[in-house]
């Protein structure tokens, strides 16, 4: 159980980071966008000749690290090994834009006394980053340092402090409210998504259930027919799994299912390829394939791979293993139905197959037992 929870709390760690770097992805964005524009308005309504030079050179630097934030976020979503990264990414993101949003705040307070930039600040810091509590409470620990630095500087009236304050306290009850709600949505989607996924899959192999093989089916066939593009239908049996299981029990027969089902994804491994199990020591895998050549190569290969995983045969005699018959059909789908005929094709060939003494392919009248071109 506890490892149980271990695992979820993770999940949602891993979560909260994606999550976290998608934040900083946009916002990197934004903030590459609108800051050439404040800099075009500020060039039309001219800031005073002092504060110029700097104001300019720190929206240029918060532009610049804007782009490469926006450039680091791209490549940390696409990385593999990702994590630490990320966590690198999004709190060395959000640093920054304090400092320089900082920086603005006080050259706006010092020339027109107005703290826009500095609420606008609090403001997206409260409600863009999903921070932890700990990390939350620093970065109001920095912006107070902010504000009581404005505040001995500037020689600020005392109802900027109070307003500061009020606004800080309202903004930090924001932020607890929102992340809340944020984290419930993260663990709802990654909820629904999982619930999604197993309503769809044989929960012993992982292959596609009836349900999935069908939604999936709903798309391929549609567009197979208008773009008058082949499917073939692979359908592997397990040879005389009856007796395995008489002979080894019905458990060590799922862990030979998982095995056999494992083989044949392994080997049916194409984006395109769909793998289903809809109930026995039967496998049915859908292919894009023209004629006979192609899936008879595929079907080849699955029943090699198979057989190469020495799983020991119900006669425990030495060299013999549990071996797959497939039967083969393709043909260009012209409408639904198809799929009824396809089916059909491919349960005669695998009937020929098992009659030609199993462990082998057939297509049609014809049975391979090592298919040319097969490795
Ligand atoms: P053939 O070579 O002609 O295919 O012979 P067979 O024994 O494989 O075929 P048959 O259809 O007679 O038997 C299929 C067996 O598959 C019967 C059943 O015990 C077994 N089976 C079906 N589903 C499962 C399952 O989920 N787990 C296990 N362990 N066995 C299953
Ligand atoms: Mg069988
Ligand atoms: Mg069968």
């Amino acid at each position: 159980m506890k490892k149980f929870e271990l695992l979820r709390e993770d999940k949602l760690k891993r979560r909260l980071i994606r999550e976290n770097v998608r934040r900083v992805h946009m916002t990197a964005a934004a903030f590459a966008i609108i800051l050439p524009i404040i800099m075009i308005l500020h060039a039309v309504y001219e800031l005073p000749i002092e504060i110029r030079a700097i104001y300019y050179s720190v929206l240029f630097c918060f532009e610049i690290i804007s782009i490469a934030f926006f450039t680091i976020a791209s490549y940390s979503k696409k990385k593999k090994k990702r994590q630490t990264i990320s966590i690198l990414t999004y709190r060395s993101f959000w640093l920054i834009v304090i400092m320089m949003m900082s920086v603005i705040s006080y050259l706006q307070m010092y020339e027109y006394e107005n703290m826009a930039t500095y609420c606008l600040m609090v403001a997206v810091l409260s409600i863009v980053p999903m921070f932890s509590g700990f990390e939350y409470l620093c970065f109001m620990v920095l912006q107070s340092a902010v504000i009581l630095f404005f505040y001995t500087m500037l020689d600020m009236h005392p109802s900027h402090l109070i307003g500061a304050a009020i606004f800080n306290i309202g903004m930090a009850v924001a932020y607890k409210y929102f992340y809340e709600l944020q984290l419930r949505t993260i663990m709802m989607k990654g909820k629904l998504f999982s619930l999604n996924k197993s309503a769809e899959e044989d929960p012993l192999t992982k292959a596609l259930n009836r349900r999935g093989l069908d939604k999936k089916l709903n798309t391929i066939i549609p567009y197979a027919i208008r773009n008058k593009t082949a499917v073939a239908l692979l359908i592997v049996d397990i040879d005389n799994f009856k007796k395995y299981n008489d002979t080894f029990g019905h458990p060590a027969g799922d862990k030979c299912l998982k095995a056999v089902a494992e083989a044949i994804m392994k080997t049916a491994r194409r984006e395109s390829d769909l793998t289903a199990r809809i109930g026995g020591e039967e496998f049915l895998i859908f292919v894009h394939g023209e004629g006979e050549e192609g899936p008879v190569r595929l079907a080849e290969m699955i029943r090699k791979n198979v057989e190469a995983l020495h799983l020991q045969h119900y006669t425990r005699e030495k060299g013999h293993y549990v071996t797959v018959s497939i039967g083969v059909a393709s043909m260009v789908p012209k409408n639904l139905n198809c799929v009824n005929e396809l089916y059909h094709e491919a349960d005669t060939s695998l009937y020929t197959a098992k009659k030609s003494g199993r462990n082998v392919v057939a297509w049609k009248d014809k049975v391979y037992k090592k298919a040319a071109g097969a490795e």
